[in-house]
């Protein structure tokens, strides 16, 4: 018997970085620098936090909505790190990483038919997220000469003002962009104008190297139409401990929890232990990593340079985003450099067809590695052009 796949299944294509994996796997000496997850373990402080909930027997399901205790540490910080004011009672909702809060978004506010604006190159799981909620993607394309920033005129040319939801990511997962204050505004006036609504994920928040983060749901008029992702897995390096959140108005996060209850329960304990720990007491790990991601961030900025490949000053996030030489494509440069040099890059186009012609380097690596990628990547360009 075969089983017979839905049609929205049908409908998203393989990933296309399988194949990567599988020549990674020929060689023994891969430096990766493909992936999106931090190098660092937890703060020790947040995994003792979870030891000690396990110690204590503490595990059983929470409220649907996550710990209490935990809403209300993230209300705080929230409010204290990104002038964002949400009720822990109704308006904040835990998940199973940000992953489920943007599956949840897509879920309860898609209908089949409705039209979802990504700001592109973007995060690959939103397309996907759009298709498994029977919605209909529409690309805005980011130009590296406005620094991979959203503009109005990039909303106006790709007919956004039509559309019913936004999707926006800054820091930007794979360019590192960032959106200042006086970038965001015309976009928080164009969303009111055109009565959209924004989901604005901020996984990489804490992650920029170059002026505060700014949350398009602090800007005015903006709370009533946004629903904000976040999470520990980037920030606190709790990617496997699997837990974000939602910040929304009541009745957009009730929608969410209305799914979330069936689907999920709730989201991990031992994790929420870890995370209630996590914005309690480890700021300055948090610093430390940051202070290590920007070290590294302008060692391979400049070395990309020295290497003669064009790159653009990634402000956030842990990733750059650097042009292949003239005579590849993206993906033929990532294969190649892969198999002869053993170094590991996600081809730009796997983001959206207006990454072709850039590379996703992730620093979230080790300056000895870096250093040594760097080297093989000087190497491979040098015997090739
Ligand atoms: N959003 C972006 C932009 C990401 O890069 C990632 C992780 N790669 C996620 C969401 C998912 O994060 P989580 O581990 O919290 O599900």
């Amino acid at each position: 018997m075969t089983f017979e796949l839905s049609d929205r299944v049908q409908a998203v294509p393989p990933s296309g970085i399988r194949r990567f994996f599988e020549i990674a796997e020929e060689r023994d000496d891969v430096i990766s620098l493909g992936v999106g997850e931090p190098d660092f373990a937890t703060p020790w402080a947040a995994r003792d936090a979870a030891i000690t909930s396990l110690e204590q027997g503490k595990t059983s399901y929470t409220a649907n909505r996550g710990k209490r205790e935990l809403r209300e540490a993230i209300a705080d910080y929230v409010a204290d790190r990104f002038e964002l004011g949400y009720d822990p009672d109704e308006e904040i909702i835990v998940t199973a990483g940000a992953s489920e809060a943007v599956d949840l978004a897509f879920r309860a506010f898609v209908n089949p038919g409705d039209t979802v604006a990504i700001a592109q190159p973007a995060y690959i799981s939103y397309e996907p997220g759009v298709i498994f909620a029977g919605g209909e993607v529409l690309s805005v394309p980011t130009k590296e000469e406005d620094d991979f920033r959203l503009t109005v005129e990039g909303l106006e040319e790709a007919g956004a003002a039509d559309a019913d939801v936004l999707v926006l990511c800054y820091p930007n997962n794979p360019t590192g962009a960032i959106m200042p204050e006086e970038d965001l505004e015309p976009i928080a006036e164009f969303a009111r104008e055109h009565d959209l609504t924004v989901f604005s994920d901020e996984i990489y928040a804490e992650l920029t190297y170059d002026g505060e983060h700014i949350s398009i749901a602090s800007l005015e008029g903006m709370r009533e139409r946004t629903i904000v992702f976040n999470g520990f897995s980037k920030a606190h390096a709790m990617t496997g401990l699997r837990l974000g959140y939602a910040l929304g108005p009541a009745d957009a996060i009730g929608a969410m929890n209305k799914i979330h209850q069936y689907t999920m329960l709730s989201a991990p304990t031992t994790a929420q232990y870890a995370a209630l720990e996590a914005l309690d007491s480890c700021d300055n790990d948090v610093s430390e990593m940051v202070e290590e991601y920007d070290r590294r961030r302008r060692f391979v900025l400049s070395r990309f340079r020295e290497i003669g490949m064009d790159v653009f000053e990634a402000k956030g996030a842990f990733y750059c985003f650097p042009e292949v030489p003239e005579g590849f494509t993206a993906e033929e440069f990532a294969e190649e450099v892969l198999r002869e040099q053993g170094v590991a890059v996600v081809p730009g186009d796997v983001f959206g067809d207006v990454g072709e012609g850039h590379l996703r380097v992730s620093y979230a690596t080790g300056l000895e590695d870096l250093r040594k990628a760097l080297n093989r990547i000087e190497a491979f360009v040098a015997d090739h052009t």
